[in-house]
């Protein structure tokens, strides 16, 4: 059977493969993309979106319990896991269903199947009615990532789980122990704890989401153990015997070797990039332990194959894979687009409170020889927090004292994943102290924060 011609063929709809489809669409492309699994990725359908759902829940389940402080009353507040995770896969599927219409009304044509790289410009598709062959003369990879394994700690689905299992738990752990305190394994601990696990978190580094800002991990932990978590940092899980019903994990901390008993692991300890049995090798794509190596446009030094999101490494995060999309269906098209600065690019951590930041912490701006401006403000001293009943939270600023540069944001509190975006848009347009200075803030809002903790990096705080 002759190849199917396209300009442009996508391997993967997360939100890399799909944005950079639908863009390639509209600059004019002839597109198609290629699924195995589900429309959408792991971002809606097992990460981003589906997490988010759950933990809505948790929230409002937290929110029913302080229903007197705010002059209301619930009593016999109680939550039903199966209706929990009902609500939160009908999310995913209506997202999934959307990128499907999405794909239509950009005329992108989908293959439901497994996509290889038999030749350079070619896709081979293992679908469940044969094979389809693909041309192109651009390829975007976007296979995305699955839940990194270690040695010992493997998931089996019944007393331990990855991220997926732990969006469809079977049951509601009583003492749970959480691998790992990244965004990922932090917001699962989140949302079991505040439905009432006993729950255990085990992080290797020096301190809880060890990629924030020192002051924003110490501030978080105080939080996660005054909600009754139990913390334990520098410590390593050697090993899990699995047991009836339980596990016993081996910790060791410090030199020292301690053994707990839970009913239920999550192992949150990373990702590794889909580049597995694609044919990378034989066309010479260059891998770096499991992720693409590209340049700062996407490019993997083969004529005419890109690769965007979590299969071309760090941040593992869904908005960059859909700006890389949208970066490279440009470049494809002839157009001029900017590489992705990698200081402009938020994260965000949507436990509780939760926790969001852009560009460098203190630390790295002081490793980096630069002379610092800081700012801080607490959520206790902003109106619209109290009013909120959410006064629990800080803002940090971090200002190139030289230039004026807004070097770096740290946030933790409500809605912090919401206001981020502000510094980013300043950091985007090269923002000093200045213009965020003169910038007029509406009252009330938690905004008015963002304003503050720039005033206080400058001595001109208002509200402290
Ligand atoms: C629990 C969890 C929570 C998360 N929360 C957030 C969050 O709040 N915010 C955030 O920004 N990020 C979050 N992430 C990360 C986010 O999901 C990823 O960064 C994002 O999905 C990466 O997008 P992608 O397009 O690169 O890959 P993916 O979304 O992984 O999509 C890749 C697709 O490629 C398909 N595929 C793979 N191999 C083949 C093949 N050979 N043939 C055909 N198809 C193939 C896969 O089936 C998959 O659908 C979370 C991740 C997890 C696991």
């Amino acid at each position: 059977m002759a190849a199917k011609k396209f300009d442009v063929v996508v391997i993967g709809a997360g939100p890399g493969g799909y944005v950079a489809a639908i863009r390639a669409s509209q600059l004019g492309k002839s597109v198609a993309i290629v699924e195995r699994e589900n429309l959408g990725g792991i971002c809606l359908n097992w990460g981003c979106i589906p997490t988010k759902a759950m933990l809505r829940s948790a929230e409002v389940f937290h929110l029913m319990h302080r229903a007197s402080e705010f002059g209301l009353s619930a009593t016999g507040v109680s939550y039903d896991l199966p209706a929990v995770v009902a609500r939160s896969r009908g999310v995913a599927k209506q997202l999934s269903g959307g990128i499907g219409h999405l794909m239509k009304k950009n005329k992108v044509t989908v293959f439901m199947g497994d996509a290889t790289l038999p030749a350079k410009g070619r896709v081979s598709v293992k679908t469940a009615k044969g094979v389809e062959e693909l041309e192109a003369p651009a390829i975007i990879l976007a296979t995305g990532a699955r839940a990194r394994t270690l040695p010992g700690l493997e998931a089996d689905g019944d007393l331990v789980w990855t991220y997926r299992h732990a969006l469809e738990p079977k049951r509601m752990p009583k003492k749970l122990l959480v691998i790992g305190s990244g965004a990922i394994g932090i917001e699962f601990a989140s949302f079991f704890n505040t439905l009432g696990a006993d729950t255990t978190v085990v992080e290797v580094m020096d301190r809880v989401l060890p990629v924030e800002d020192a002051e924003i991990s110490a501030f978080a932990k105080k939080a996660f153990v005054k909600q009754g978590m139990n913390i334990l940092e520098k410590t390593t899980v050697k090993k899990l015997d699995k047991g009836k019903g339980k596990v016993t994990a081996h910790l060791e901390s410090n030199g020292k070797t301690e053994t707990m008993e839970f009913d239920t692991v999550i192992s949150a300890v990373g990702i590794v990039g889909n580049v597995e049995n694609l044919g990378l090798e034989a066309l010479g794509v260059k891998i770096d332990r499991t992720h693409v190596v590209t340049d700062e446009f996407c490019r993997t030094g083969v004529d005419g194959l890109y690769a965007i999101g979590d299969i071309a490494g760090a941040p593992w995060l869904a908005h960059k894979a859909s700006h890389e999309g949208v970066m490279v269906a440009e470049l494809i098209a002839g157009k001029h687009p900017h590489p992705i600065k990698p200081g402009s690019i938020a994260g965000c951590t949507y436990c509780h409170p939760q926790v969001a930041s852009v560009g460098m912490t203190e630390a790295k701006a002081k490793e980096a020889g630069i002379a610092i401006k800081v700012g801080r403000f607490p959520f206790i001293g902003n109106g619209k927090a109290i009013a909120l009943g959410e006064s629990e939270g800080m803002i940090k600023t971090i200002f190139d004292a030289k230039t004026g540069e807004l070097l770096g944001a740290h946030m933790i509190g409500a809605e912090v994943t919401e206001l981020i975006q502000g510094y980013v848009i300043g950091r985007q347009l090269e923002t000093t102290e200045e213009d965020l200075m003169h910038t007029v803030f509406p009252h009330p809002t938690l905004s008015e924060m963002m304003h503050e903790a720039v005033l206080d990096a400058y001595g001109q705080v208002i509200h402290m």
